[in-house]
């Protein structure tokens, strides 16, 4: 028998029950705000567009969950041509895909999410955004990361016309 305590010991083999979803999603920006993201309105000089609240993260959030589980994406869920998606709370989405998740047998072990923007800085709202995130999927924000890089004065996110978003979540068997 391996010993249990020697992290050297040969260890019997068992099925890796994990799986990985990567989502994306770019939003344009509009003067004025607040900024829907994360769940959370940031005061500030911009705003996102879009059929729903435009909440860019939450929108790659739950692609990076439904491709997970090979369920799609929030595109075939919830199209934007359809009426009862207008201004909707995009953590509605994110709880549909929870549901879908669990149903499933997969539960989420971590998030490490990127945001792309020149405004505003992400580093300051970063903690309560993980918190958020992780009150929604039922998990510690520790187990959430929530990174900030500019566009470097470049492209369209340099220019401060949109905004862009990356979200790789790691699930296990619940
Ligand atoms: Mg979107």
């Amino acid at each position: 028998m391996p010993d249990a305590n020697d992290p050297h010991a040969v260890r019997p083999w068992t099925p890796l029950d994990f799986r990985i979803g990567l989502g994306e999603d770019t939003h344009r920006l509009g003067p004025g705000g607040p900024l829907r993201l994360g769940g959370i309105d940031l005061p500030g000089e911009v705003h996102a567009i879009g059929h729903s609240d435009a909440d860019v993260l939450l929108h790659a959030l739950v692609d990076a969950l439904l491709g997970g589980i090979h369920a799609g994406d929030i595109g075939r869920l919830f199209p934007d041509t359809a009426e009862e998606n207008r201004g909707r709370d995009s953590r509605e989405f994110v709880a549909e895909a929870v549901r879908r998740i669990t149903a499933a047998g997969w539960m989420v072990v971590n998030l490490d999410c990127v945001v792309q923007t020149e405004v505003p800085k992400i580093a300051p709202v970063a903690e309560p955004i993980c918190a958020a995130i992780g009150a929604m999927l039922g998990i510690p924000a520790e187990r959430v990361s929530v990174k900030g890089k500019t566009g470097e004065g470049v492209g369209p996110i340099g220019r401060r016309e949109a905004i862009a978003a990356r979200v790789v979540a790691l699930l296990s068997r619940s």
